[in-house]
């Protein structure tokens, strides 16, 4: 199986030989040019544990791609975290923000961690010498961190304290900070908000109404989508997390089962639903994976009962799973698209940051959801003209951007 920064590659290379950038753009070697980073930081952290031994971990922060601005992505702490899948994810935001028309490039970063494994004096050690191993590379107008997996405010507002010791005026150094010290109304459930914003226009699109839905994932993304969806009286019939997964073809009490998360760690055992091995085939109509990436794969992509799947994780569907989708006539909104509401409310942020004013959470949310309707109608208009996927066409946008970019800029 190839890697997912190779997997990546391959689409947007066939996007450029749909776009004919090489014909378009003689001697440019525009793709060339986004298949090696700009800059990758790896490094070894020693953290000391509360006990006094040592830990080693190995540490990541890929520079994509800052032709349209500062590199902008988010931190991920996940024992799977490795270089390869770090870049696949700051080329996904390279694409991203060109998609949704947001000044910034593309950036991700991580550590090979299980963050429920350190105490929390262990974890803000760690994310402090993270930061002050990158201090010289993140920054306002160069590289913008913000969550991920395993990451929230509480972590941003480390990041930020690091960072400030160097460097005083700083607020804009990272996104996803805790309202009291910056961060913006409405971003912690951003992105959760943006992939029912998706949904809903995707639904539409497809003619469906009344339908149900089923999330894998049960965190900042998932959980905030599925709140947004309850609040609107849409049925979530199957929820999971990495511990287990529950149904109730009835609909699961959404704010309830927050609590019981909040109380047990986990959606099992959840009082009232049936427990189920797998949210991803799991009977429903519209299906949003929300954890990990690489789910959707060969071997379950048949199963998959949804004729809806909108991406709030970053890259849930391999190319295979994606090719057997396609024949299936499932739907898939691209995750730049369907997960776009956090980086885009990122942005607002950082504008807000840099005014030294600060908006109010309906204007957060009418801005944001003004984006993604935006780039949703764009994408499927693209779609409908040339006979495309969404994801198809959201990367013909994205990349046509990212191209006109790199040639008005010269070889940088
Ligand atoms: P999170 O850490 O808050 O939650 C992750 C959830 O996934 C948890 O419920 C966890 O139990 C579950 N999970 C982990 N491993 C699993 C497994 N093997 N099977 C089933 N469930 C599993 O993370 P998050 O911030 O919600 O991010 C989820 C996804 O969304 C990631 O792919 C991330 O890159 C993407 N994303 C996040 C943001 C953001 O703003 N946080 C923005 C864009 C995209």
């Amino acid at each position: 199986m190839t890697s997912p920064f190779d997997q990546g590659l391959a689409l947007v290379r066939a996007t450029a030989d749909l776009l004919a950038l090489d014909r378009r753009h003689p001697g440019q070697r525009l793709v060339e040019r986004l298949a090696i980073p700009d800059k990758v930081v790896s490094f070894r952290a020693s953290l000391q544990r509360d006990d006094g031994s040592v830990s080693v971990l190995l540490c990541h922060r890929v520079q994509h791609c800052d032709t349209l601005g500062p590199y902008k992505g988010g931190i991920r702490l996940h024992p799977s975290v490795d270089l390869d899948e770090v870049k696949a994810l700051a080329l996904a935001m390279t694409l991203k923000t060109a998609l949704v028309e947001i000044p910034f490039g593309g950036a991700k970063g991580g550590i090979a961690v299980d963050p429920a494994s350190l105490s929390r004096a262990e974890l803000e050690r760690l994310v402090r010498k993270y930061t002050s191993r990158l201090v010289n590379d993140i920054g306002p107008n160069s590289d913008i961190p913000a969550p991920d997996m395993g990451t929230g405010a509480r972590e941003m507002a480390w990041i930020y304290d690091e960072y400030r010791k160097y460097n005083p005026v700083a607020r804009a150094v990272v996104t996803g900070k805790p309202v009291g010290i910056g961060g913006s109304l409405g971003r912690t459930e951003a992105t959760g908000r943006g992939v029912v914003c998706a949904l809903l226009a995707a639904a539409r699109r497809r003619g469906l109404s009344g339908y149900t839905v089923a999330i894998q994932g049960f965190g900042n993304v998932g959980a905030h989508a599925a709140l947004d969806l309850a609040a609107r009286g849409i049925r979530v019939v199957a929820v999971g997390d990495v511990a287990g997964a529950v149904h109730d073809p009835r609909g699961l009490d959404i704010p309830a089962l927050v609590r019981h998360r909040d109380s047990t760690g986990a959606v099992a055992g959840f009082p009232g639903a049936e427990a189920i091995a797998d949210p991803l085939t799991a009977p429903c109509d519209v299906l949003l994976p929300c954890a990990l990436g690489g789910v959707i794969t060969a071997a379950n992509a048949e199963a998959i009962r949804a004729s809806l799947v909108v991406e709030g994780a970053n890259g849930p569907t391999t190319a295979e799973a994606d090719a057997v989708l396609e024949r299936r006539g499932v739907t898939v909104v691209p995750d730049i698209l369907a997960n776009a509401g956090g980086v885009v409310v990122s942005y607002f942020e950082w504008v807000q940051n840099r005014e030294g004013f600060y908006w109010e959470e309906d204007e957060v949310n009418a801005r944001m959801v003004r984006k993604l309707d935006k780039a949703f109608v764009q994408v499927a208009g693209m779609a409908e003209a040339r006979g495309l996927s969404l994801r198809r066409a959201a990367y013909c946008l994205a990349l046509e951007r990212i191209s006109q970019g790199m040639v008005a800029r010269g070889a940088q």
